[in-house]
């Protein structure tokens, strides 16, 4: 047992309602002046086959379990993660160094959300049969067995609940593998799960590193689903994985998104929406960290643009008051770091930041604006996921959707415009899977939720995650009367 930020940590895997101490262990390191935490189970092969098994052998009770037994069970875990706001949000900020005042206000409380949404969605899923020739057709969403699911270290609970959520509600058991940066949240969750009654194996968590318990995970034969949010490189060797067996996957991917600024813009308003790239100190995915802006406004949106940045306060994660923490890791800093030496030397300029923040040390990164980056640098088509936006400019409507999708990636784009019908032409054009027009970052779960090209694969949010997390049947009665 550790103890992180007062609260009591399990450092072992959950493995049918049980912790399962592991021979090895890795240690697990605060962004925060980089202090050990806690010794974290080192899974491998054993520990994945141990929890697939456990989630198998929980599977045909909990798939006939009654939809509103279920539901019932999703929302006494909200309950449970309501209670523990505070210490989830204490434990999840030492862990990943996001901000300790977005985990109280709006990560934990999203979480709960995230079992109350699907608990309720799963209530109304379905009930639309239809008649063809007087057939009776009836579409049911039959559980697919046991998931792994997969996560990244940025937002660790929210992300991993949007797989669990919909995962449990429609019936199947659950192997949940954390990102080895940050596997705290998702030890006490399985404790809440406990209380709030979940029978035993119906959620399982295994601790440690990608390749060693996430390999033997995707590969095994006995899992019916995957979802994965991460990199695309780990997506590429996941899909290798899983491909013997043919298993279903569902990914979320990383992204290079634009912010397109239009000459009729609010500029003030585009600026605000430029700004809040930096969240989570840039390590958000969705973050449009390319900034396109029409030619004849770029000098006064660059002004605004850096007038609001300096306002930023950078420092530790734990003072409400910080905008910027630090970055999740020294090699995570070191890569961000690397990226923008190498747009220096192809010929960027930092009118921001550009380094290491030196006066606060550890792994504070300067929120970083970079101009003049050649047409093919690698720093206009590689995701960062640090503090560092471009600007380039553009001319007309066209030059701007080519640039917006210019890159692999297709995850999302913002566009900044005071015309509707531009707003209208131009999103019809951007390869995406959201844009936003004039706002950032509104995320809705009736909504569909995903990337195009290498940004992923499927959607996840209301009947999409349902339709990906079960075997969708239709049944075609005839009259039974002839
Ligand atoms: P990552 O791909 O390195 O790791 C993600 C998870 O995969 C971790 O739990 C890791 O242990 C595991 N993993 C690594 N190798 C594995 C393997 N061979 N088999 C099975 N599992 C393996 O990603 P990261 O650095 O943790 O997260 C950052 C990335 O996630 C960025 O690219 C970001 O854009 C992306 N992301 C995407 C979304 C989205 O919704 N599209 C959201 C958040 C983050």
């Amino acid at each position: 047992m550790a103890t992180v930020a007062g609260v009591a940590v399990e450092p072992g895997h959950w493995i049918g309602g049980e912790r399962v101490g592991a021979a090895d262990a890795f240690e697990d390191v605060s962004p925060i002046g980089e202090r050990p935490l806690a010794d974290i189970a080192r899974g491998g092969p054993d520990a994945a086959d141990a929890a697939v098994a456990a989630a198998r052998a929980a599977f045909p009770a909990w798939s006939r379990t009654s939809r509103e037994e279920r539901a019932r069970l999703l929302h006494a875990i909200a309950d449970g993660v309501d209670k523990r706001v505070e210490e989830l949000a204490q434990v999840e900020t030492a862990d990943n160094g996001a901000l300790i005042r977005s985990h109280r206000r709006g990560v934990m409380p999203r979480v709960a959300h995230n079992f109350r949404f699907f608990a309720d969605w799963l209530l109304k899923l379905g009930h639309e049969d239809f008649d063809t020739r007087g057939h009776a057709n009836h579409v049911s969403w039959d559980p697919a067995g046991v998931c792994a699911l997969i996560t990244p270290w940025n937002a660790p609970l929210m992300l991993a609940t949007w797989k669990i959520a919909p995962a449990l509600a429609a019936g199947n058991t659950v192997v949940l593998k954390p990102a080895e940066w940050t596997p705290l949240t998702a030890s006490l969750l399985a404790g809440i799960t406990a209380e709030a009654g979940l029978p035993d194996g119906v959620f399982n968590v295994v601790q440690g590193y990608g390749a060693e318990v996430g390999g033997p995970l995707t590969a095994h034969p006995d899992v019916k689903r995957i979802s994965f949010t991460g990199s695309v490189p780990t997506a590429k060797a996941i899909a290798a994985a899983a491909a013997p067996n043919l298993t279903p996957l569902s990914l979320e991917l990383g992204g290079k998104s634009p912010l397109l600024v239009f000459a009729d813009a609010d500029l003030d308003l585009a600026a605000d929406l430029a700004v809040e790239q930096y969240d989570n100190a840039g390590q958000v995915c969705l973050a449009a960290t390319r900034l396109l802006v029409e030619s004849s406004v770029a000098g006064e949106f660059t002004e605004r643009f850096l007038a609001k940045a300096a306002a930023l306060k950078q420092g530790d994660p734990r003072d409400e008051a910080t905008d910027i923490g630090p970055q999740i890791h020294r090699r995570h800093l070191e890569r961000v770091d690397g990226f923008v030496r190498r747009a220096k030397d192809a010929g960027a300029r930092a009118v921001l930041g550009g380094g290491p923040n030196e006066e606060l040390g550890g792994l504070y990164y300067r929120p970083t604006l970079l101009t003049g980056a050649p047409d093919g640098a690698e720093i206009l088509s590689e995701e960062v996921f640090g503090p560092v936006l471009t600007l380039q400019t553009f001319d007309t409507e066209q030059e701007a959707v080519a640039m917006a999708n210019g890159t692999r990636f297709g995850l999302a784009a913002t566009l900044a415009t005071g015309d509707p019908e531009r707003a209208r032409r131009v999103t019809s054009q951007l390869v995406a899977g959201t844009v936003w027009v004039n706002c950032f970052f509104v995320r809705d779960l009736r909504a569909p939720f995903g990337g195009a090209r290498e940004s992923g694969m499927g959607r996840e949010g209301g009947d999409w995650s349902f339709d990906f997390y079960c075997d969708v049947k239709n049944t075609v009665t005839a009259p039974w009367a002839r």
